[in-house]
Order: structure tokens, then C-alpha cells, then sequence
């Protein structure tokens, strides 16, 4: 082997290691975070297990980024916790066809998630700097079917469309009525809501005729939405 081959060779070799370790991690959380409480959507799995959640946090995180546990991405934001995510994504029941709304864009991560299992995701954060970090860590990674934009979440997508599905990734005090609008017939909307310490999970359902149904699950805490 020439010198330049036995670099390379090492250099891939360092490389593989590290992915490997990363994957093993991830296994780890998948089974001991995730699996062992109860999730059991194959979809939302797969998912969780093929997305490297260690590239969404900054540098001094990357330590946290398969514990059990939120982290910080910076701008007072966190990146949920492992199971939070696919505790959410499993109520959200995302289809191949549809077209979901995610507020609070954040690192990215959820984002990748829905994008694995839904046709098109549209991401809406209001720190200007994480909506660019995101978008370009999404691209990067070869998410191509979600569209970042910076704005205000209270206000909804900038553009007349439809959803399937909507989910908040930022507690609101209740539902804003904006993003029950964007809701399609027969869509769900998964969030946070409440204030302080005070917030619980919330499905809402709307059905073929447009009118609205909505039950709490448990308890969780997310940063406040922020109104403009
Ligand atoms: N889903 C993210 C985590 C989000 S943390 C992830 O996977 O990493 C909540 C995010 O909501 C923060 O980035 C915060 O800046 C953003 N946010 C707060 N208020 C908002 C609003 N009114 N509109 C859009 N984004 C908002």
C-alpha cells in the first residue's frame, strides 16, 4: 500500500468507527428510551434509528445527543428529548402522501423525522439564525422534501395551503386559531399546551365536516411559543 492509501484507509476506517459507535447509541436509545415505553409504530422506529441525531446539536452537546434527556441548541431552545419525539410523531400517524406543518423548527431534528414518513414537511422557526442552521443542516444531510422558513408559528404557514397533520414543537397557551385553519378535513394536530410548568399533550382531531375534537395526554414540558 502506497502512503497516500494507508491515510485513506485510516481515515475511513476512523470514519466507519465513529459511525458505528453513533449507530450503536442510537440502538441503545431506540431500545432503552423508546421501545421500552411503549412505542411501537415501525415507521416512527426506522426512523429514529436512521437519523443521526449527534449532527442537530451544536459541538457541546454532542455528548447528550442520545441521552435521555432534552438538549441545548442554543437561542433557549432545546432539541426534545428521544422519546418526546417519537412519542409525538407516533400520535401524529403521518402517512407516505401527506403534507405536515411542524412549528419550531429548532435543530432540524424533528423535521428529519416527519420527513421520513410523509411526502413534504414545512417548518416554521422564529430565530432567524436556528431556521438558516436547520435549513442548511437539512439540506446538507439530503432531507429534500422539507421547506424551512423563518416567521411566527402563531400566524401559520405563509401560503394557502392544506395540512394533513400539524405539529407544535412550542407550547402556545391554547391552540391558535390560525393553524386550526390550516388543519385539512379529516387532518390531526399534535402540541404542547399551556403555560409554565403547566402543559399537557394535546390531540386534535378534525373531521370530513370540519368540526373539531380535541383530549389531553400527558404531561410534558416544551419552551413557550413565542408570540411576535
Ligand atoms: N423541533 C425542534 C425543537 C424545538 S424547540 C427540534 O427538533 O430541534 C422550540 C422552538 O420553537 C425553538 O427553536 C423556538 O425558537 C421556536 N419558537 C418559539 N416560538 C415560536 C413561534 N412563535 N413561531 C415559530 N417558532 C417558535
Amino acid at each position: 500500500m502506497t502512503r497516500h492509501a494507508v491515510l485513506a484507509f485510516l481515515c475511513c476506517a476512523a470514519y466507519a468507527s465513529a459511525a458505528d459507535t453513533y449507530a450503536a447509541e442510537r440502538g441503545r436509545m431506540v431500545r432503552d428510551q423508546i421501545q421500552a415505553r411503549g412505542i411501537r409504530d415501525a415507521r416512527v422506529i426506522k426512523a429514529m434509528l436512521e437519523t443521526p441525531r449527534h449532527l442537530f446539536v451544536p459541538p457541546a452537546s454532542v455528548s447528550l445527543a442520545y441521552m435521555d434527556q432534552p438538549a441545548p441548541i442554543g437561542y433557549g431552545a432545546t432539541i426534545s428529548q428521544p422519546y418526546i419525539v417519537a412519542r409525538m410523531t407516533e400520535l401524529l400517524d403521518v402517512k407516505p402522501e401527506h403534507q405536515v406543518l411542524e412549528i419550531g423548527t429548532g435543530s432540524g431534528f424533528q423535521a428529519a423525522i416527519l420527513a421520513q414518513l410523509a411526502k413534504r414537511v414545512c417548518s416554521i422557526e422564529i430565530e432567524p439564525e436556528l431556521a438558516t442552521a436547520a435549513s442548511e443542516r437539512l439540506r446538507r444531510l439530503g432531507y429534500s422534501n422539507v421547506v424551512v422558513r423563518q416567521g411566527d408559528g402563531y400566524q401559520g404557514w405563509p401560503e394557502p395551503v392544506q395540512f394533513d397533520r400539524i405539529i407544535l414543537t412550542a407550547a402556545p397557551p391554547r391552540i391558535p386559531d390560525a393553524l386550526v385553519r390550516q388543519l385539512a378535513a379529516g387532518g390531526r394536530m399534535v402540541a404542547p399546551v399551556g403555560e409554565g410548568w403547566d402543559q399537557k399533550l394535546v390531540i386534535l382531531d378534525k373531521d370530513r365536516n370540519g368540526a373539531t375534537r380535541t383530549r389531553a395526554a400527558e404531561a410534558v414540558i416544551f419552551v413557550p411559543m413565542r408570540p411576535k
